[in-house]
């Protein structure tokens, strides 16, 4: 942290994740459950500790619905129905009973009496072996730290304030930020994360400025304090001198020049100036992302993240709603590609109401993705039948996340024609030649390439994961953030021996990792043979230009050279070197 004396700015620095600046009034929500004072009551007291209680209850449930109108109003009314749960707890006969006696037997705050009686509910149901149950423990625990912030007076910890603002959270999960309202949430800083965590990639494709990795803001930053948040530069500025405040407008008003010369190229073609085309297409969380994509330019959908429709409701998606979400999005990209990501649950994509992945050791190495489709066949199958109908809407392409080897795909694959063999039984349409691609995202699948590539169609590169499992080094720990090496030799030969195996099986390449989007890096990536990049829909101009500016064969001479580097900076700095010269501009 930096203090400018005169003025008493505080600065932060943290993780740039989702660029941009935003100010605004602070809200502040920390994982504070533990400071639950206890104290006596007198007996003639008891009833005023009532009175407070049912205060509390009415005021949180007001709270609750509030938040369910606005997210029904801004997301939908699917996403809203989580909060039903959190209202049957706040209506719980059982529980408020049981704080009402223990009251009068305890003779002690009712915030202290009902946050023990709540705790101990929601450690006996995360006991049971019942996955509804456990998820009941979920709630309860969320609702008490709402009920003990109205006994306390503190402001409600909710995601989504009524009025404008910039959070700073310990931590937000990805399932977090999805349900972020937009016009509210300005920016916002936490302690945890980083570039490549998939709550970074949400504020990136919802543009909202975010710089996280701070360590421990919570604990320094109040709610009602005035921020300015460089989700450029990963700072956090309390209280703005004027002086910094006219440096930000300056740099926001070269910001929107870049952006409107930028979208001039709406309309041309992601071609090298030695016409070598490059697929420009965008990644996609949510249905309603599909507008930027077009608005930006893409060629399509490199990547539709469909685990994100399975986030913040109580029940899973069934056959008919995938269908018709999918259908709409092709539809809408058509003639362009859609590529459809089957799921990709577990790691740090969890939703706790509907699907059972919990407290794993190594989340990231664990019940995940396609790991997961294969032991839930039942929940695979009715995504796959989905996809497929849709197919007959747009020009649809099916992608299995995180493929370790031969047998992985070729049981993923049998249970593919299995659906397709379901849907021909029953007269459903769909496209017979759908493509079929594979992630290639662990470096086992890096290696034996060769070989998978003889069974799909497609590759699509998930170097966020290929980065993590390659180097060691968890892609959402802040800690080890700056181990974190996209240009690592290792990785630049796992990505070449990818886009080599690929092209001697006559297959095309992508990569629709967060690399793919890092324009100081598009010259190695053409250098390597890419043939798609899948990027943030707002980094679709900048890539553009870029891939305008380059040729290939100074790309290729690029990876000649870069393969003969010993480390990732000096790998990074010669990609910079022709980066610069070529657009100079944009890297500023
Ligand atoms: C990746 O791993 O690079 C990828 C695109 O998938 P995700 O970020 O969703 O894991
Ligand atoms: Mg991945």
């Amino acid at each position: 942290m930096s203090v400018n004396a005169e003025h008493n700015e505080q600065r932060f620095q943290g993780a740039g994740v989702s660029p941009g600046v935003a100010r605004g009034v602070i809200h502040v929500i920390r994982d504070d459950m533990d400071d639950v004072a206890r104290y006596r009551i007198e007996p003639g007291h008891v009833q005023h500790e009532i009175s407070r209680f049912e205060s509390a209850l009415i005021q949180t449930r007001m709270q609750i619905l509030e938040l369910q109108q606005r997210i029904a109003e801004s997301i939908g009314a699917k996403d809203a129905a989580i909060f039903d749960a959190h209202l049957l707890v706040v209506e719980d006969r059982t529980l408020i009973d049981e704080v009402l006696r223990k009251l009068q037997s305890d003779l002690c705050n009712v915030e202290w009496v009902f946050n023990e009686v709540a705790s101990k509910y929601s450690e006996t149901l995360s006991k049971i072996d019942d996955p509804y149950l456990r998820e009941r423990a979920g709630d309860i625990e969320d609702v008490t730290r709402r009920v003990i912030r109205n006994l306390q007076g503190k402001a409600p910890q909710i995601l989504s304030e009524a009025e404008p603002h910039i959070l700073i959270a310990h931590n937000l999960t990805p399932s977090d930020t999805a349900t972020m309202v937009k016009q509210h949430v300005l920016g916002f800083a936490t302690d945890l994360g980083s570039r490549t965590s998939h709550t970074a990639i949400m504020a990136r494709s919802m543009e909202i400025p975010a710089v996280v990795g701070l360590h421990d803001i919570t604990e320094k930053l109040e709610s009602g304090q005035q921020v300015l948040i460089d989700g450029t530069n990963g700072l956090v500025i309390v209280d703005p001198t004027p002086e910094t405040l006219a440096k930000y407008e300056e740099i926001e008003a070269w910001r929107r020049k870049v952006a409107t010369q930028l979208k001039e190229l709406r309309e041309t073609k992601s071609t090298t100036r030695d016409g070598h085309h490059i697929v420009l297409s965008a990644n996609i969380e949510l249905p309603d992302d599909v507008d930027t994509v077009v608005a930006n330019g893409a060629e399509g959908i490199g990547l539709y993240r469909t685990e994100f429709l399975y986030l913040n409701r109580n029940t899973l998606p069934n056959e008919e709603e995938q269908y018709e979400v999918y259908r709409k999005v092709a539809d809408r990209v058509a003639p362009d590609p859609m590529i459809i990501r089957t799921f990709d649950l577990g790691g740090d994509k969890l939703a706790p109401n509907t699907v059972d992945i919990v407290d794993e050791m190594n989340p990231f190495l664990g019940w995940r993705a396609i790991r997961f489709g294969l032991d839930n066949i039942d929940i695979f199958k009715t995504q796959l039948r989905a996809i497929l109908r849709a197919s007959v809407a747009g020009n649809v392409k099916i992608m299995f996340p995180m493929i370790s080897g031969l047998d992985e795909l070729r049981k993923t694959m049998s249970i593919l024609h299995e659906c397709k063999e379901e849907l021909r039984k029953s007269d459903q349409e769909f496209n017979e030649s759908t493509e079929v691609g594979a992630m290639i995202e662990i470096p086992s699948a890096a290696i034996c390439a060769e070989r998978l590539a003889e069974d799909v169609d497609f590759f699509s590169i998930g170097t966020n994961d290929l980065i993590q499992y390659a180097i060691a080094v968890d892609r959402v720990n802040e800690k080890i953030a700056h181990l974190y090496e996209p240009t690592h030799p290792a990785v630049l030969r796992l990505l070449k021996m990818v886009a080599d195996a690929a092209h001697k099986n006559n297959i095309w390449v992508g990569v629709c990792g967060e690399m793919a989007g890092d324009i100081s890096l598009i010259p190695l990536l053409i250098g390597l043979g890419m043939d798609e990049l899948s990027v943030g829909a707002t980094r679709v101009p900048r890539v553009k230009r870029a891939v305008q500016t380059l040729d290939v064969p100074s790309c290729r001479q690029l990876v000649d050279d870069a393969m003969n580097l010993h480390t990732p900076q000096e790998i990074l700095q010669r990609s910079l070197q022709l980066a610069n010269e070529r657009y100079g501009d944009l890297l500023g």
